[in-house]
């Protein structure tokens, strides 16, 4: 049996060590020992008891990993509010998201990453400046469609409906590199669903710096760094400052956070951060922006900026393409489930399939970016020409 997965099972379950050894007829260090190591021989009966006691079916436990997270330790937006359980939780979710993964990397080929990462000391604003070309933007160019821009970049993202209440309400997005057992290494980022546009765009951008500069475990102060990049990334500060206007008001960033497609918080920031907003300036911007209301239904800026219904937020595609691919359109998930690690019903995987199932999914494009009337049997030919066409479109970038 594999340690890995007995911990995976109990994180999923959100259960403590003691609960769960108490059920299975262990001691604490037992458990403890077994989830430590890569693998344990258990008689039978032993094996049969721990299972039942996480709900798991014994194939589950005694199934090899078909991913590894490769970086060091996983890496967090706001991780000093996330208590060390959820933190695991998410952890173990980003683990499903990569072995599901490597299940598609067997019948398909997955698009292969060509994100630009660095090892040692990085500049933010210079990795920033790299993966924007890597995107092919000028720089006077905003990201349009940030995930799929990273998407091309082979970039899986993922997003989950983390229950709020219950203790991941601080959770906005992680990431990580993850080595498939097909022999390949992808980074993933996984959200949670949000209903702000500005902040899902913000904090996937992050999650993008932390997977392009700390992939080898550099940064002094990696937050800090992902922050500075994610500003980078989605409003260059030189081009800024040419459209910075002559008296910052709230009102007169509002075109500046339209074109660039970014709240008017993070404008301000990026503003102080390269000079050109005093700092007296940005705490009476911030103070304005939190005592201020919209005036047509009194909501509070803080809670919602002016521009909040004015994009949709945005949501991923490459997965939901790659299991078109492989499994047809609309994918026939049964078929997929047969191939991953078997749990109970369609459990686990089955929570990420509704948002990467293509009905979901179909709904969400870009409507301009595919030929309309499309006869319903060509439907996964389609998607098939995208695949190849973002495939195609990477290859000759490199
Ligand atoms: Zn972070």
């Amino acid at each position: 049996m594999l340690g890995a997965r007995v911990r995976w099972a109990r994180n999923l379950r959100s259960r403590l060590a003691q609960d769960v050894a108490r059920e299975a007829g262990l001691s604490v260090a037992s458990l403890s020992r077994i989830e430590k190591a890569d693998e344990s021989f258990l008689s039978f009966e032993a094996l049969s008891a721990l299972s039942s006691a996480l709900s798991v079916p014994m194939d589950w436990l005694t199934e090899e990993p078909r991913a590894y997270s490769s970086d060091q330790g996983t890496l967090f937006r706001a991780n000093s509010k996330m208590t060390k359980r959820s933190q695991e939780t998410v952890k173990t979710w980003k683990m499903l998201l990569a072995e599901m993964l490597a299940t598609l990397d067997r019948s398909i080929t997955l698009l292969p990453t060509t994100l630009v990462t660095r090892k040692g000391p990085v500049d933010p604003v210079e990795a920033a400046t790299a993966v924007r070309d890597s995107m092919d933007l000028r720089s006077d160019e905003p990201v349009g469609h940030l995930m799929r821009s990273l998407e091309s970049l082979g970039i899986f993202i993922g997003v989950h409906p983390f229950d709020e209440e219950l203790h991941l309400r601080n959770h906005d997005a992680s990431s990580g590199w993850y080595n498939l057992d097909t022999g390949r290494a992808v980074p993933i980022v996984l959200c949670r669903e949000h209903s702000s546009w500005e902040r899902t765009r913000f904090s996937v951008a992050h999650e993008a710096g932390h997977l392009a500069m700390h992939r080898h475990g550099s940064g002094a102060d990696r937050e800090a760094e992902a922050t500075s990049f994610a500003a980078e990334l989605l409003m260059p500060h030189e081009q800024l400052s040419r459209e910075w206007p002559t008296r910052v008001t709230i009102h007169n960033l509002l075109p500046l956070k339209r074109r660039w497609g970014v709240s008017i918080a993070a404008l301000i920031q990026q503003g102080y951060r390269h000079g050109l907003v005093s700092e007296d300036r940005r705490v009476s911007l911030f103070k304005q922006l939190s005592n201020g209301r919209d005036p047509a239904t009194g909501q509070r800026w803080r809670i919602r900026e002016p521009g909040a219904d004015e994009r949709q937020v945005e949501r991923p595609l490459l997965i939901a393409n790659a299991l078109e691919v492989a499994y047809g359109t609309p994918p026939d998930l049964d078929a997929l489930f047969s191939e991953l690690p078997s749990t109970r019903d369609r459990e686990w995987y089955s929570d990420f399939l509704p948002n990467f199932s293509c009905t979901w999914s179909r709904n969400l494009r870009n409507p301009t970016h595919r030929t309309p009337a499309v006869p319903p049997k060509a439907d996964n030919v389609v998607s098939i020409i995208d695949y190849a066409d973002l495939r195609r479109s990477q290859a000759h970038r490199e």
